[in-house]
């Protein structure tokens, strides 16, 4: 478990009342709005994106900036808050966040997680503490005040927020990335999720590893389950499992070995189904074994790995055959070189705010996979350091000072990225 250490925080955006005999700090507003947008249930399976979409609307009266909604499938709404800028021919910076969030099981929670209790340390508990309802609020904030200070900014800066980020993105950013409404917002960079960091330091991602979801299909001689049946179902799942899983081991000892690997940056292989079989006494006519695989992006995935699968399946028998439920094949990541006028607007505001940054391949999978498929620069950030990685978890909390400063981060990065000059590619 890691110790919070936020002793040295100044808790500048608080204020010390006493009152009637009794003390207590006055909470920041931005601090009340982000709890109130923790109590709307956004949680799958059914979540009430109605109460999003309202909540979304009354910030988007608040900052005085329009809101589109663009209906991506049924039910499936995507809104977009638009600030314009004093130039709207250039490239817009696009401000990502979803408004969903994945189930709890309750009974492991110390509080309700659709109650946002803060508790005596300034911690929030709650579903989307981490993932990534704080990052919506930071963006939402950061805004308001660069508003309220008079600031306008060349580029234009859209808030986006999107529905069903955990249940892949399918009727969310995966469709609207090839709607017509979003070939209008002309993004040039994106910014979207990203992780807490237990550490002093920020991790940012600058590409994700692919998910392939693949089944292989072993087929084999039936009989009775007393005779010593040749070519059966199960001895050919056997070697195919002895495959998998041994490169299983050979990937893990890949990173428990190596001091600067992360998870982004081996293979993943996990089994997950096995199916197959009707009776004791009967020796079946098929098995099947499933799996996740996470590949990094540096993996040749068409001559490498698919080939490998293949040559696995043939090595285990006759007639193995394999199909993908998922296999995503774009492998662009965003440049992190310092030729890079986005990569160097974005490190070097960090760098000025004496923000330690780590660059990382994202272990899973985000929106963002979206984004760097249609070509355009996207880093995943979340501005969280000195806390531990909860996102999906039991008791998910950020602390409300880890909270604040992020809006601090937004408020200086957005202006940067928004007066970047004129690109080469932009004329
Ligand atoms: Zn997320």
């Amino acid at each position: 478990m890691v110790t919070l250490k936020l002793s040295c925080v100044v808790l500048r955006d608080t204020e010390y009342v006493a009152r009637s005999g009794w003390s207590k700090w006055r909470e920041d507003p931005s601090v009340s709005l982000f709890r109130e947008y923790l109590r709307l249930k956004t949680v799958h399976p059914e979540p009430d994106y109605d109460a999003a979409l309202t909540f979304l609307s009354r910030m988007s009266v608040e900052l005085g900036l329009p809101m589109k909604k663009v209906e991506v499938c049924s039910g499936r709404v995507v809104a977009i808050i638009t600030w314009t800028g004093t130039n709207p021919a250039l490239k817009s910076i696009l401000l990502n966040s979803h408004t969903d969030v994945v189930p709890v099981y309750p009974d492991c929670w110390k509080h309700d997680p659709f109650a946002a209790v803060k508790d005596v340390d300034g911690n929030i508990y709650g579903r989307g503490a981490q993932d990534m309802k704080c990052v919506t609020i930071q963006y939402i904030e950061a805004i308001r005040r660069l508003k309220a200070a008079g600031k306008t900014f060349a580029r234009t800066i859209h808030m986006m927020f999107v529905p069903d980020e955990e249940v892949g993105g399918h009727k969310g950013m995966e469709s609207f990335i090839k709607h017509p409404e979003f070939q209008k917002l002309n993004v040039g960079f994106a910014l979207d999720e990203g992780l807490a960091n237990p550490t002093e330091d920020f991790t940012v991602f600058y590409g994700e590893r692919n998910p392939w979801w693949v089944t292989i299909r072993c087929p084999g001689s039936p009989g009775h389950g007393s005779r010593f049946v040749e070519n059966t179902a199960a001895e050919k799942l056997r070697r195919v499992i002895n495959s998998f899983l041994d490169f299983r081991e050979k990937e893990k000892h890949r990173l428990d070995m190596s001091e600067c690997f992360t998870l982004g940056d081996v293979t993943t292989v996990n089994m997950t189904m096995v199916n197959g079989g009707v009776a004791y006494n009967v020796v079946p006519a098929e098995m099947d074994v499933s799996f996740d695989l996470r590949i990094p992006p540096t993996v040749n995935l068409q001559v490498c790995f698919e080939e490998q699968i293949e040559a696995w399946c043939k090595e285990a028998g006759e007639d193995v055959s394999y199909n993908f439920a998922q296999k995503f094949m774009h492998q662009n990541t965003t440049s992190t070189e310092d030729s890079d006028p986005w990569w160097r607007a974005f490190s070097s505001t960090c760098k000025a705010m004496s923000m330690t940054l780590k660059k990382e391949i994202f272990p899973a999978a985000t929106d963002s996979r979206f984004i760097r498929a249609v070509g355009l620069p996207a880093i995943g950030f979340s501005p969280m350091n000195l806390t531990p990685i909860l996102l999906h978890d039991h008791n998910e909390f950020l602390n409300e000072q880890v909270f604040l400063r992020g809006i601090d981060v937004y408020e200086r990065l957005v202006p940067v990225l928004a007066c970047m000059p004129p690109l080469t590619i932009e004329g």
